[in-house]
């Protein structure tokens, strides 16, 4: 039996209304996309710039309201102001910036802002900061002036910041893209430790294919539509289009498609060079 989805949206269209000021066709940023997100999936919402990613996690957490369509995360329809606070509590954001999302002077004290904002009680608060530090792995930092830490670790705290709220949904909007790429990595497997330690359910919205290699499944944007939408082996086949919809194809995938054209068996699922290797090892 099907559960029901976490985050349902049905048929949602989204203009900005800056847009329609502009011209007399507004485009739409979002046109009539249904897409279900599963309690404890992995989802990499991935799409060249502009084609509608963020305007799609932002429905989710009813930072957006649909111009038409409907919201449901968790059955509540984000159309009702009433249910903004509990799906905002449901659905966590952490964006690009992360200087943007630090508040406090010191780590641990960011990490429980939002909990005091809430009124929680001190001690509450103590033990859900504690977890959540280590969670990310920060609890080593928890006196620094967050102004010292690095991106990586900036994102690791905006992070413990969401999880302190208990959310059963992380949406991370382009979290690595100020990021060097070895703090990439680090944050993408974060997220999917998240993932398995809590079975969070995780939203990764990136430009980039690499980061997508680990997804449960992918949806591609363009245009404010779903482009492409499949399992990262079965998204990975079609370099042609991948290629349409304006994504860089990385260097992997270039290969691998060169070897199957020469004859070479390499099966869909080897996205790394690693991989690749060891399937011709065989
Ligand atoms: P992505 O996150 O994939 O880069 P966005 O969702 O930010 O895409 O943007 C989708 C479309 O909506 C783009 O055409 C963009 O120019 C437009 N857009 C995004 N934000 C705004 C805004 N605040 N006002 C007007 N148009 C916007
Ligand atoms: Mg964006």
């Amino acid at each position: 039996m099907q559960q029901t989805p976490l985050i349902d949206l049905q048929s949602v269209s989204y203009t900005y209304a800056s847009q329609s000021k502009e011209s007399a066709h507004p485009a739409l940023a979002l046109n009539d996309v249904s897409l279900q997100a599963q309690q404890g999936e992995y989802l990499v919402l991935l799409g060249h710039n502009g084609s509608g990613k963020s305007t799609l996690a932002r429905q989710c957490n009813a930072l957006l309201i649909p111009t038409s369509g409907r919201a449901l995360i968790a059955g509540l329809d984000s159309a009702e102001s009433a249910n903004w606070r509990a799906i905002r509590e449901t659905v966590g954001m952490i964006f690009q910036n992360p200087d943007n999302q630090i508040i406090a002077t010191v780590v641990e004290d960011d990490v429980a802002w939002a909990l005091a904002v809430r009124g929680v009680p001190a001690l509450e608060i103590k033990e859900r900061v504690a977890w959540a530090m280590q969670a990310v792995g920060i609890a080593h930092l928890r006196g620094m002036p967050p102004g010292k830490l690095s991106g990586g670790q900036k994102q690791r705290l905006a992070i413990a910041g969401v999880l302190a709220l208990r959310p059963q949904c992380i949406i991370a909007d382009e979290a690595t893209a100020q990021l060097d790429p070895l703090s990439r990595q680090e944050i993408v497997a974060l997220l999917h430790q998240l993932n398995q330690d809590f079975g969070l359910t995780v939203i990764q919205v990136t430009h980039l294919l690499e980061e997508a290699a680990l997804a449960q499944r992918i949806v591609v944007m363009e245009q404010g539509k779903i482009g492409m939408e499949g399992t990262p082996a079965q998204v990975f086949a079609d370099l042609e289009q991948l290629r349409a919809l304006k994504l860089a194809i990385p260097e992997p995938l270039e290969l691998a498609a060169r070897l199957r054209r020469a004859g070479v068996r390499i099966s869909p699922a080897a996205l790394t060079v690693e991989a690749i290797a060891q399937e011709l090892l065989q």
